[in-house]
């Protein structure tokens, strides 16, 4: 009788977990419907030829391809990749810090500069919980999440 209870409590417990699971798989289907449904994409090449892609939430603003706050009225750069030269809170400016011919340290392409300076926001914000929490909402709406180490990493999806 004790082993018949019992098993019928592991059912019980296994029927939860399994509750808790399949919710959390909505919940993520639900995000990533989410998450492709309210951005815009605004594809930008430049004249050497790198594509990369802004995004625009619903609201009509930019974000920023570097740490994904929502703070910009004009793309970041043009279509044709040239850059607006606006400054992110997260300090990146575009045109400057993604070009070799103003910053020392932009050697490598756009979208390369952008992922050198993600790492560096994310180093800035890592001991103070709300900000990095404020992050890695912000990097979530570009389609990156942090691993457990902070290394963003790119959710699979066209951008
Ligand atoms: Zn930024």
């Amino acid at each position: 009788m004790a082993n018949k209870s019992r098993s019928v409590y592991r059912g019980w417990a296994q029927g939860k977990q399994m509750q808790t699971l399949l919710r959390e798989i909505a919940k993520k289907i639900k995000n990533m419907l989410l998450y492709e449904a309210n951005k815009e994409e605004y594809h930008c090449v430049t004249n050497l030829g790198e594509h990369f892609i802004i995004l625009r939430n619903d609201k009509g603003t930019y974000l920023c391809p570097v740490c994904g706050s929502a703070e910009f009225d004009e793309p970041p750069y043009n279509k044709d990749g040239t850059a607006s030269f606006q400054i992110c809170s997260c300090g990146f400016e575009f045109g400057y810090d993604d070009s070799h011919l103003a910053s020392k340290d932009a050697t490598e392409s756009v979208i390369s500069s952008w992922n050198r300076w993600r790492l560096k926001v994310i180093d800035n914000n890592k001991r103070n919980k709300q900000s990095l929490e404020k992050l890695e909402h912000n990097l979530n709406q570009i389609g990156y999440k942090l691993a457990f180490d902070l290394i963003p990493i790119k959710k699979s999806g066209n951008i």
